[in-house]
């Protein structure tokens, strides 16, 4: 790394905060047995400024995926400065920037440059003036000109509410600076990094195979569920990343519970066929990719058994979507009979969604089997 190229002020206090955690930490556990208030605060602490930031930084401003009431701005605005992240301009520009030139040179933090690159090593890198273009809803924004004209200054600052409130609470102000500010600041950091170094390295790409994001449900539990990555790169409008009831996505059903009190609205979700869609396009291309090498003798088959089937998908699910629509309307209007035909007709036609989607798959294996099924070039 050209040391011309060093931002100093963010390599210095992180390389020095964690020196300072890797003697202090040791010392200080065999030294002291925390109390139950202090790892609790820690904890607190911990899942406040990461859903602030996953929610506040991340989905809020770099996405516009929903809209919040001020006083929850705020609060999202308070705990995320308190995580030292830098401003939100600077946060949502880089991030906007990822997501616009994403595995290409221009992503502030591609992994394309290595794992710790896009880990860690890119907030290391002087990355120029802030580029006002990226963020042209949000510069005129006078609470985020105000965060942002005074971002470390700010964070030492609710930093040291947070210890001084901490420690004077449960009378132990070596436990709140070793657990509620020190760890906790290491592990939100560490924990949001991974979202661009592993999130683009281990798990699956469903949506997208070209892309180096991925879905990935360990790192969903650990990034406050920002770990369905690849999802998020292809619907980055999306208030969820964990679309699945059973996605476990906090950040979601934290929006989710806002807009349910009042305090959120707006929530941007993309319709579920449209991303059962993009499934079944995705799988065609790859399928009929890996189909162009193989001499096998029923080659041609295969490929039209591909083109049919995804076809065929591609027709059922669009009329699923029609008669689910339909039979909204029809609820609305008290028509009885004809929400129950309606009804009876949805069962039908999901059930051979369901079993076109097992030949689907099915067919999926027997490619595999054949040609190797490139999922990242
Ligand atoms: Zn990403
Ligand atoms: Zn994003």
């Amino acid at each position: 790394m050209d040391l011309k190229n060093i931002e100093w002020k963010a390599t210095l206090f992180v390389c020095t905060y964690h020196l300072i955690l890797l003697v202090f930490l040791p010392f200080y556990f065999i030294n002291n047995t925390p109390s139950w208030g202090i790892v609790m605060s820690a904890i607190i602490l911990m899942v406040l400024t990461g859903l602030s930031i996953t929610a506040g930084y991340h989905r809020f401003y770099s996405h516009k995926s929903y809209s919040v009431n001020k006083v929850v701005e705020f609060f999202l605005l308070f705990f995320a400065t308190m995580s030292f992240m830098g401003s939100v301009f600077e946060w949502a520009s880089k991030h906007r920037l990822h997501h616009r030139f994403v595995d290409k040179d221009q992503d502030p933090y591609t992994v394309n440059k290595g794992f710790f690159h896009a880990h860690i090593f890119w907030f290391f890198q002087k990355s120029g003036p802030l580029d006002k273009s990226t963020i042209p809803d949000l510069i005129n924004n006078k609470l985020l000109k105000f965060q942002h004209k005074h971002a470390s200054f700010l964070s030492f600052l609710v930093n040291i509410m947070a210890f001084l409130f901490v420690g004077y609470i449960f009378n132990d102000y070596v436990g709140a600076l070793a657990l509620a500010i020190g760890l906790r600041i290491f592990l939100v950091h560490h924990f949001t990094w991974f979202i661009n170094s592993a999130a683009h390295y281990w798990g699956e790409r469903t949506y997208s195979k070209e892309l180096t994001a991925v879905d990935n449900f360990f790192l969903a539990i650990f990034t406050f569920g920002e770990g369905y990555h690849n999802y998020h790169h292809v619907f980055a409008s999306d208030y969820r990343n964990g679309v699945r009831w059973y996605h476990y996505d906090p950040t979601k059903w934290l929006i989710w519970t806002l807009s349910k009190l009042g305090l959120a609205s707006d929530l941007v979700t993309i319709d579920s066929y449209i991303s059962k869609k993009r499934l079944v396009s995705e799988d065609r291309r790859v399928f009929l990719n890996a189909l162009q090498d193989v001499t096998s003798l029923n080659k041609q088959a295969l490929q039209d058994k591909v083109k049919k089937i995804s076809d065929k998908l591609d027709e059922k699910i669009i009329n699923l979507k029609r008669l689910v629509n339909e039979y909204k309307e029809t609820k609305k209007k008290i028509s009885r009979i004809k929400s129950r035909q309606l009804k009876s007709r949805i069962k039908q036609t999901k059930s051979v969604v369901r079993e076109e989607w097992n030949d689907w798959l099915k067919l999926g294996k027997e490619i595999s089997k054949l040609a190797p099924l490139h999922t990242y070039h």
